[in-house]
């Protein structure tokens, strides 16, 4: 199936099932907008009526996301459902894939952290605190000494 051309009769016909995999380039995502790890699963089902298109869309994948403390890098899967609701274009095809695009932009958080409890860095030498308290006179201990 080509989400980026999906034939309007076709939707008017019948309820067209989606099932499909997609990566970041497929939805012509950006870097600086998400980073994809490998493809996503797109499932859902469209149709047409009214003049309306309506398309119940779940995507399932996994992101790479940089923790706004530590600023390392960390996997954080995802689902998303979305239930779009279009009008009918005159286009003879309507493309999918640029929907998907857009909602999923939409719910990217602003901020990501790797883990809610993230230490982050030390204000003064840099050191990921996650990785163990650092050596700087005056730093806050985050970690029991017998840690050590
Ligand atoms: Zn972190
Ligand atoms: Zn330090």
């Amino acid at each position: 199936m080509d989400l980026k051309h999906v034939s309007v009769r076709a939707l008017e016909a019948n309820e067209v099932l989606v099932d499909a995999r997609v990566n970041a380039e497929a939805l012509g995502l950006e870097e600086t907008e998400m980073r994809f790890e490998g493809e996503a699963i797109l499932s859902g089902v469209m149709s047409a009526s009214g003049g309306q298109i309506t398309a119940d869309l779940a995507l399932e994948g996994s992101a790479v996301r940089t923790c706004a403390r530590c600023l390392e890098e960390y996997e954080d899967d995802f689902r998303h459902r979305w239930q779009i609701v279009v009008p009918a274009p005159k286009e003879l095809t309507v493309n999918v894939l640029t929907w998907v695009r857009e909602e999923l932009i939409v719910e990217e958080p602003m901020s990501t952290l790797c883990d809610d409890e993230c230490k982050g860095l030390c204000a003064d030498c840099g050191q990921n605190l996650n990785d163990g308290p650092c050596n700087c006179p005056g730093a806050v201990k985050s970690q029991s000494p017998e840690n050590k």
